[in-house]
């Protein structure tokens, strides 16, 4: 078997997702230079007086029926030629598609003059085409068999060896030229040709080599942020030790198992307390995203999405009649159907915006949750009629640690990590995350805001499957 694969389509994967490609596209041009074959024909015969010959006339006929039926059969059975190196692989399948177009390109090349026809410059498109799939020395062979052909059909031609199936119509049967004027035309077409070649393979190489760099730098970027991610893991995690040191000592203290405190000390000290309790919540949400970056997930569960939001609501229940808040359900998708992902993950996501809401809608406000079907996805919509996020920061949102500038901070406790968290996630399940302020709930000085999730019933493949132990218990 002929060794087509170039030296350097290192990725195989995508170079043959991208030969595959390639193949379909000849086959749909191919079905493209029939009709033109055709429409060549009809125009050229009636409308242009070609007045071909009733040889010619079968020749086309032939050509063209030939070609369809090729075509037709390679696009039945390409779907069946694999990619494995060795074998009849799609990369044979090109090859052998580019020998059939030449040989039927010479046929009708000789049926419409050689020199004279006006279909020879098809053999240029060919080599341009070719160099782009096939290695630079089968298409070099590819470009000599072209040439010696085309020159042994001319030179016969010449000789009267073999007949002159001139375009009657567009070229004078008595015109007649010399040796050296056909020897010319034969080195500047050959030339030509090789030319062809050589700029086509070269540019193709070159554009491979940069996918090369390309990838090799995204490859560097990756480590970087991987490396970042776990100093970060570190750094934090020596900084928790201490944290969660104070914090068991200043529960020693309220406890009274360090002796009598004064009431205003102990006043400060519960102060103390809660605010070493904030910076562990605020270490666990930077190890919690640090270790959503640094690890690929598992998101292969069948989750009832419809399940799981009902017992969040139920969860928030309390706090909806606290404060007075209306909060609506609806599931609106005709066939309810189970969505692939991580069941807690997709929880902490959404536990995340749901909390969001309550958090910002203030009190009498409203929460909707909302679900439904777009093509093969499945949208999560959560929305409330709150103070919103002004326009000009939607945008920065989902950066860590950023919190809008409408949010009283001294009143809203918050660190800025959670919709960091909740688009780590939903990234990971191949899914996005939209924001829209204000919302479609808007009311008079309640513009609200809107999160919209898309997750795809299908994603795509996951490249690992380490799992990771993500609750804020796990990391105390
Ligand atoms: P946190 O709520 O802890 O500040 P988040 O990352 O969850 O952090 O949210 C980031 C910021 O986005 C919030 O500080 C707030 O400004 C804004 N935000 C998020 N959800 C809402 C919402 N439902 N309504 C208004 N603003 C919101």
């Amino acid at each position: 078997m002929i060794r087509l694969v170039p030296d350097w389509a290192i990725h195989y994967d995508d170079f043959w997702q991208a030969i595959k490609v390639r193949n379909l596209w000849f086959i749909k041009l191919r079905y493209a230079a029939v009709i033109f074959l055709i429409g060549f024909f009809i125009v050229g015969q009636f409308l242009l007086d070609f007045r071909l010959k009733p040889a010619q006339i079968i020749a086309f006929i032939l050509i063209s029926v030939i070609i369809l039926a090729y075509n037709i059969t390679i696009h039945i059975t390409r779907k069946y030629v694999g990619c494995t190196p060795g074998k009849f692989n799609c990369l044979h399948l090109s090859l052998l598609q580019m020998m059939l177009d030449i040989s039927a390109l010479m046929i009708l090349v000789y049926f419409t003059g050689i020199i004279e026809s006006p279909l020879h410059m098809f053999f240029i498109f060919h080599m341009i085409i070719g160099s782009l799939i096939l290695p630079g020395y089968v298409v070099y062979s590819l470009a000599a068999s072209v040439s010696i052909c085309y020159s042994i059909l001319a030179m016969f031609r010449f000789y009267g060896i073999i007949n002159n199936w001139i375009i009657t119509g567009l070229v004078s049967e008595s015109a007649h030229y010399s040796f050296t004027y056909i020897i010319f035309f034969l080195i500047v077409f050959s030339f030509m040709l090789f030319l062809s070649v050589y700029i086509a393979n070269k540019i193709a190489r070159q554009l491979y080599q940069r996918e090369q760099q390309l990838r090799a730098t995204l490859l560097k970027l990756d480590e970087a942020e991987r490396a970042k991610q776990k100093y970060t893991i570190g750094v934090v995690h020596e900084i928790k030790t201490p944290v969660n040191a104070v914090h068991s000592i200043l529960d020693l203290i309220l406890g009274g198992f360090v002796g009598e405190v004064s009431e205003p000390l102990l006043q400060k000290i519960s102060r103390a307390k809660i605010r070493t309790e904030e910076a562990i919540l605020l270490i666990n949400d930077v190890l919690r995203i640090s270790k959503l970056k640094l690890l690929n997930i598992r998101a292969s569960e069948s989750v009832n999405i419809k399940q799981l939001v009902q017992n969040l609501i139920d969860g928030y229940q309390d706090q909806f009649k606290n404060e007075n808040i209306e909060i609506r359900f609806s599931d609106n998708r005709p066939a309810g159907r189970m969505i692939k992902a991580d069941p807690l993950l997709l929880e902490l996501a959404l536990s995340n915006l749901i909390g969001n809401s309550v958090k910002y809608v203030n009190d009498n406000g409203l929460v909707a949750v909302s679900l439904y079907d777009e093509e093969d996805s499945l949208v999560i919509q959560v929305s409330d009629n709150g103070i919103g996020i002004p326009a000009d920061e939607t945008e920065r949102i989902f950066e860590q640690f950023y919190r809008a500038s409408n949010v009283d901070k001294k009143m809203m406790e918050g660190s800025g990590m959670g919709l960091a968290i909740v688009k780590e996630i939903i990234v990971r399940h191949s899914g996005e995350i939209k924001v829209k302020s204000p919302s479609e709930l808007a009311q008079p000085g309640r513009p609200g805001t809107s999160f919209i999730i898309r997750i795809p019933y299908s994603p795509a493949e996951e490249q690992g499957t380490e799992e990771i132990n993500l609750s804020a218990n796990s990391q105390k």
